[in-house]
């Protein structure tokens, strides 16, 4: 399945099929690989690698304070 828009971080429009910005941590998993990424903002993201590819399944807001 494809998505028609291409998804991008919303607190710092970082594509999400790029190259993370930061890697923190990898695990293994049965279904795949689960990664933890910073992004650019100082965003926790959750990537999810299988069989379909890679999808972010879970994002913190950034670790910066912000208006809002
Ligand atoms: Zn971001």
């Amino acid at each position: 399945m494809t998505s028609p828009t291409r998804a991008v971080c919303p607190h710092c429009a970082w594509p999400d099929d790029a190259e993370p910005f930061q890697v923190v941590s990898r695990h293994g998993t049965g279904d795949g690989r689960t990664v933890w990424t910073r992004c650019a903002c100082g965003s926790l993201q959750v990537r999810v690698a299988d069989g379909g590819g890679t999808r972010i399944v879970s994002r913190s807001r950034p670790a910066v304070a912000g208006a809002g």
